[in-house]
């Protein structure tokens, strides 16, 4: 197996190498211009790339196509359409056409948009984002695409995270022609760290829960949890290796670089990460990651959970966002060697620092979803509030430049910014501070919050327009200074001095933290709700129109699908319970007490002396255990009737948020408390222990 790494590394991937080799030189030469610079493909061109990409395509066995998108949920979306062409003599061609390369059009009126489409042409156009390579899966060839209304409005992901590179690139260039550096384009790197759970399948398949809403609603835990820590980096189950085994094939045969997989801290928890490459291609590359996952999984009579927290009590799974920028293969977020380098090094990290104080909320919004509210600030994962971690050592060389003092850490000296090559301080990659949202990480950052079921586009359109817009001040400033090299030390100690309030080197999980951000006026968004309702704000909005990445509507819909999606989720969870409690767990409970109150009639058949303690006790928690979840469901639905009930969007969240979230939590805990005391051949669904502790 190993030995043929190489020849299948990329080998369903349309990419740099095929085009290379299959192509015309004049059409490989117009398609590499689109590519690098942004030109608009011709149509000529696109119909030559169609026809040679249909015949790769079919030598893999692919006899469809279809534009893979990236809806606002969801994570990706297809339809696919033959090649075949019946011809009228009754035989048949396969076709495929520059038309159909560039642009289809889905009936995909049902694709959530947040009332974008209310507004504007009822449907929406996909278009070929040739940046990110075509590739074969299932017998299918997949074309990576951007997904836009008539008026240009994006229904996507996708297609802001493509702005926001743009312009990011763009004012990044200002900056480092002012260092004396031509370049053309800066990109954005990113490594997505995948985490996940693996089950038996049937144990999956024998929950509702996990089915219809990705989680369990229901069981108790289990009596051994993950205090042993020993699944962290323990040796993997013979199923679980054969299983990963073939995920990296099917990733490297995509040309995804599938660098790393181990155990995670919980029992049943995996990670996979590969190695970083430029952003929108990380992100494909991570949606298709998930995609394999699931398939895969199947094959080997597992079952793959994406969800950020299937199990109550056991660690979630999030998915870290290692970001930087790249120039001519210079590392920007690296501190490099010589005073300059470190002087650009530090200009950059102030921006982000900048950027992530300024934006916050919308970072937050981001990442806020139903699921992950149950990972954010639950001592497992980062807080809800967004901080940044830098390490003691750097945060020391940037207070001592902020306030031009000498540097106490080693090596300690006055630091010049204009002489001294700053002390090497330590990269902080040992003692790791694991409770910090927003961590650089020596060379680049790491954003923890995101959740395992998110695509990365959202996390880093919002990182990407926030640091351009920073950027754009400073080259409008340094532009116009009499001396540069002062004007940047000034510019970078201006900004450490205003925005040290988000550098936070401590236990982002201690209660004191939370105090102390409130003191600093750090925002504390606890949930989605919280979260979505500050992403429209005037100075948010102002930020995406400015930098051109989203209209006030593309930010304003955004909003709107998050608020829906909210409710919805909900919606369907508190429906799932109900429908669990009624039809498995009260009937099950039934039975029990119906036997044990047979044997105690049984009992007093025989003798009115023999003690029947035991099952009284018994009887007594089912029954009481019963009621208690009758009464619960009564709750539930009352409480979902209510939030129906309601109008406005924002309020309907909300009372699913605080009314129908607690009459959830007891119906579960009610059904938790029974199913401990129900005999194990009664109780309908596979436990915490059968599930995580499988052999
Ligand atoms: P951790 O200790 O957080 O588990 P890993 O080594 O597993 O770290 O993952 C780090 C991730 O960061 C990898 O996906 C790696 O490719 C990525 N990475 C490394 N350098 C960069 C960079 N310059 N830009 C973006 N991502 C990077
Ligand atoms: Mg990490």
């Amino acid at each position: 197996m190993a030995a043929n790494v190489m020849e299948i590394y990329g080998s369903k991937v349309f990419n740099e190498h095929v085009m290379k080799e299959r192509l015309p030189s004049a059409t490989y030469r117009s398609l590499k211009a689109t590519l690098e610079k942004g030109q608009p493909l011709d149509i000529e061109v696109a119909n030559v790339v169609a026809s040679v990409m249909k015949r790769w395509a079919m030598e893999l066995g692919a006899t469809h196509y279809t534009h893979w998108f990236q809806p606002l949920t969801g994570i990706t979306s297809e339809k696919h359409d033959g090649f075949v062409s019946p011809m009228k003599d009754g035989t048949a061609i396969m076709e495929f056409n520059g038309k159909e390369l560039v642009r289809s059009e889905p009936d995909a009126s049902s694709f959530p948009n947040g009332g974008l489409r209310a507004t504007c042409e009822a449907r929406g156009y996909t278009a070929w984002d040739p940046t990110s390579y075509a590739f074969v899966k299932d017998g299918v060839l997949c074309i990576p695409t951007a997904f836009c209304s008539y008026n240009g409005e994006a229904l996507d992901a996708k297609t802001p995270l493509l702005r926001s590179l743009k312009v990011l690139s763009d004012q990044a260039c200002r900056i480092l022609k002012l260092f004396g550096k031509d370049v053309e384009h800066v990109s954005v790197t990113v490594g997505a760290e995948q985490e996940y759970f693996l089950i038996r399948k049937e144990d999956y398949a024998a929950r509702k829960d996990l089915i219809l809403t990705g989680r369990t609603m229901f069981g108790a835990m289990p009596t051994k949890g993950q205090e042993m820590e020993e699944h962290y980096f323990g040796a993997l189950r013979p199923v679980v290796a054969a299983f990963m085994e073939d995920l990296d094939t099917a990733l490297w045969e995509l040309g995804i670089p599938a660098k790393t997989k181990h155990n995670e801290v919980a029992p049943c928890q995996h990670e996979l990460a590969p190695i970083f490459d430029t952003a929108n291609i990380a992100v494909d590359h991570n949606l298709l990651t998930m995609e394999m996952m699931k398939k895969i999984a199947e094959k080997h009579g597992l079952a793959c959970l994406l969800h950020e927290k299937p199990f109550t009590g056991v660690n979630g799974s999030g998915k870290h966002d290692n970001w930087s920028l790249t120039a001519d293969k210079q590392n920007l977020l690296d501190p490099g060697e010589t005073p300059k380098d470190n002087l650009q090094f530090l200009l950059f990290f102030a921006a982000v620092i900048k950027a992530v104080d300024l934006y916050q909320d919308l970072l937050r919004a981001t990442v806020a979803s139903p699921a992950n509210d149950h990972r954010l600030g639950g001592n497992e994962a980062p807080p809800a509030i967004i901080s940044m971690f830098v390490g003691d050592d750097l945060a020391a060389v940037l207070d001592a430049v902020s306030t031009d003092s000498e540097y106490a850490g080693p090596g300690r000296q006055r630091i010049d910014l204009g002489v001294d090559v700053l002390p090497k301080f330590k990269k902080d990659n040992t003692d790791r501070n694991r409770t910090s949202p927003f961590a650089f990480t020596g060379n680049k950052f790491e954003f923890r919050m995101p959740g395992s079921n998110m695509n990365l586009a959202d996390a880093n359109t919002t990182l990407n327009t926030a640091v351009a817009k920073v950027l754009k001040g400073y080259a409008d400033e340094l532009e116009q200074a009499e001396d540069f090299h002062t004007a940047v030390v000034a510019l970078v100690k201006r900004t450490l001095h205003d925005h040290k309030r988000i550098i936070f080197n401590g236990n982002g999980y201690s209660a004191e933290w939370e105090a102390e951000a409130a003191r600093r006026g750090l925002y504390n968004l606890r949930n989605t709700v919280d979260a979505a309702a500050a992403m429209p704000a005037e100075k948010n909005i102002a930020l995406f129109e400015e930098m051109g990445v989203m209209t006030r509507t593309e930010l304003l819909s955004r909003y709107e699908v998050k608020v829906e999606n909210y409710s919805k989720v909900l919606h369907i969870e508190a429906l799932t319970m109900v429908e669990m409690a009624n039809k498995q767990l009260i009937p099950a409970a039934a039975d029990y007490m119906g036997d044990i109150a047979g044997t105690v009639a049984a009992k007093r058949t025989v003798s009115d002396c023999l003690p029947c303690r035991a099952e009284m006790k018994i009887l007594e928690k089912v029954s009481a255990g019963t009621d208690a979840m009758s009464d619960a469901v009564d709750a539930v639905t009352a409480a979902v009737e209510r939030a129906e009930a309601q109008a406005d969007s924002l309020e309907k969240a909300k009372v699913y948020r605080d009314q129908v979230l607690p009459a959830m939590a007891a119906l579960r805990a009610a059904a938790d408390a029974t199913e401990v005391v129900c005999g194990e051949e009664y109780w309908p669904l596979p436990s915490y222990s059968k599930m995580l502790y499988y052999v």
